[in-house]
């Protein structure tokens, strides 16, 4: 395994916030990725003004190192989500997640957020013909749902510069975004606003003690808030008892390799496309780079339990075969990237948006992978939730972090 992994998305710096002391606030938010920074925005879209933003090891999170996929649906495809749940579940799932996805694109037009944002579908290819089957169905259940969604066959895919392919689904909504531009120019925007970021505080434990939240960090002591919100996704059960004591999430470490640009050879598929269920997830960079990431399905224990970033050698020749195998290339790839990052695996299947064992201490966490539309989606939520707004019947149902009580 060796050691530190940078991104490609990193090559732009991500945003810090101030060494100093922090002081104590009306509501403190623990993590600066996608999650915390949108909780900010949003807490800030209603009126909240007195709110401090605190992280530790900030490059490590993975929302700088995911594949830049913003889509429609969860980490299920239509036809397993309404096996595990019911089509009505699936039904409202389904609709709640394009809002969501809507959410991050409007977020990024009100601003003008420089995020190489582009809404231009994606492409759920089947590398087997079980799969297959499962994508036709999905399509089925898409459709009489009122969901755009259309079959491209193998002879269509194989003039789209694939190759050992069966059919896929194209999703003509879903989009792609430059991660570090979007959680840096969201961030500018809560700075304007006056929100106060520091980093390198390292939170230890969230308690609710005699109507107020004490963090107790490193190297600072204790911080006092009303409320706080535990936004650090996989990291959250290392600092929060009630994540650790419920084992809300389990980490699993992702990762992603990157080619240099390549010279001559036109991709016709750019924007996001996965295949083997999601397993693989791949992407073309604006400067015609090939990205992709997954293949942890391969290896024994799956990467489940880890917190180190470091990249394992087996996936990612795994990731080298598979683009040997998948795509058809007019060119030798030199790969240049190769990172990893932890994402966090939901209990329950879905994100856990909402108070914790204290109504003072709120979470929105769990994405299983799609956490660039789910995070941005969540914190508008849980901000509509600490405000006292009505929030979707399904959030209540489903999104719960006290589910089992
Ligand atoms: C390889 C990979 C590929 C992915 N691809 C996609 C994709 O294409 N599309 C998609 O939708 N999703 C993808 N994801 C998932 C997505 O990136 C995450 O779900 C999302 O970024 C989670 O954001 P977050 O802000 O909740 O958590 P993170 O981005 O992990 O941020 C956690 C925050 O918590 C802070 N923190 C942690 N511990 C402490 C502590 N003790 N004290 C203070 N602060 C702390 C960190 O500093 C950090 O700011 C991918 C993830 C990976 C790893």
């Amino acid at each position: 395994m060796s050691g530190y992994s940078h991104p490609y998305w990193l090559e732009i710096p991500a945003l810090k916030g101030s060494l100093d002391q922090p002081r104590d606030a009306e509501i403190i938010v623990i993590g600066s990725g996608l999650s915390g920074v949108s909780t900010v925005y949003w807490l800030q879209e209603k009126g909240y003004t007195d709110i401090l933003l605190v992280d530790y090891e900030a490059e490590n999170a993975a929302s700088f190192r995911n594949c830049g996929h913003i889509l429609y649906g969860t980490v299920e495809s239509m036809q397993a989500l309404t096996a595990l749940h019911g089509e009505e579940i699936a039904r409202k799932l389904w609709a709640l997640s394009i809002d969501i996805c809507h959410e991050v694109r409007d977020t990024i037009l009100r601003h003008k957020i420089e995020a190489q944002y582009k809404q231009d579908g994606y492409l759920v290819i089947a590398i087997d013909e079980s799969e297959e089957r499962e994508i036709q169905q999905s399509i089925a259940l898409l459709n009489k749902n009122g969901f755009g969604s259309e079959y491209v066959s193998r002879e269509k895919l194989e003039k789209m510069g694939f190759r050992n392919v069966h059919g896929a689904r194209f999703e003509p909504g879903s989009a792609q975004a430059h991660p570090t531009l979007f959680r840096n120019g969201l961030l500018e925007v809560c700075l304007k606003r006056g929100l106060r970021y520091h980093s390198g505080v390292k939170v230890t434990a969230v308690d609710e003690v005699r109507d107020r939240v004490r963090l107790t960090t490193i190297p600072w002591g204790d911080l006092s808030c009303d409320a706080a919100v535990i936004a650090a996704n996989a990291y959250s059960p290392l600092l929060s008892d009630f994540f650790a004591k419920h084992r809300l999430v389990e980490p699993f470490r992702g990762q992603l390799i990157t080619s240099k640009p390549l010279k001559n050879h036109k991709f016709p598929v750019r924007y996001p496309h996965s295949f083997d269920h999601g397993y693989e997830y791949a992407i073309i960079t604006e400067d015609n780079r090939l990205m992709i990431g997954g293949w942890r399905n391969r290896t024994e224990g799956g990467e489940i339990g880890i917190y180190d970033i470091g990249v394992n050698p087996l996936v990612e020749q795994g990731l080298k075969d598979f683009v040997e195998t998948y795509y058809a290339l007019s060119e030798e790839v030199e790969w240049e990237f190769s990172w990893s990052g932890i994402m966090a695996a939901s209990k329950t299947g879905f994100p856990f948006i909402g108070p914790t064992d204290s109504q003072r201490i709120f979470t929105c966490s769990g994405y299983t992978g799609h956490g660039f539309s789910w995070a941005h989606g969540s914190a508008k939520i849980l901000a509509d939730i600490i405000n006292g707004d009505p929030v979707p019947d399904i959030i209540r149902e489903k999104c719960n972090p006290r589910y089992f009580q």
